[in-house]
């Protein structure tokens, strides 16, 4: 069985909300045991998968805002948040930045992974 740890446990425990194990259970069954950005077999590999929040608030446990990444693709996924983020703060300066468009760049990003990882895939047939 898997074991989901949560990053940071430690630095932020106070203000971050601990996901129930029957939330981890149902995570681990819809990814399937893979990291759902580019499907890496945990198991396989012998790691152990981690929870991103998806808008960064460590409170929001609705599994919508949930994905199970693997350690490699967490870490990509938090940088290209913080810079998210800061890009945000500089523009807010400007003009009011929603949460839901932070949230849709990092989709963006996401998805810009996805397509890599398609381009590397179909280069190997
Ligand atoms: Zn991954």
């Amino acid at each position: 069985m898997f074991f989901l740890r949560e990053p940071d446990s430690n630095s932020d425990r106070k203000r971050r909300k601990p996901i129930p194990d029957s939330l981890r259970h149902e995570l681990i069954l819809r990814c399937k045991g893979r990291c759902e950005l580019c499907g890496l077999d945990f198991y396989k590999a012998g790691i152990t998968p981690e929870i991103h929040h998806k808008d960064g608030n460590p409170r929001n446990n609705k599994p919508s805002n949930l994905i199970v990444l693997c350690p490699n693709c967490h870490t990509k996924v938090q940088r290209a948040l913080e810079k998210t983020k800061k890009t945000e703060r500089r523009r807010s300066k400007r003009k009011e930045v929603s949460p839901l468009d932070v949230l849709k760049e990092v989709e963006d990003s996401i998805l810009d992974r996805l397509e890599d990882i398609d381009r590397k895939f179909s280069d190997l047939f």
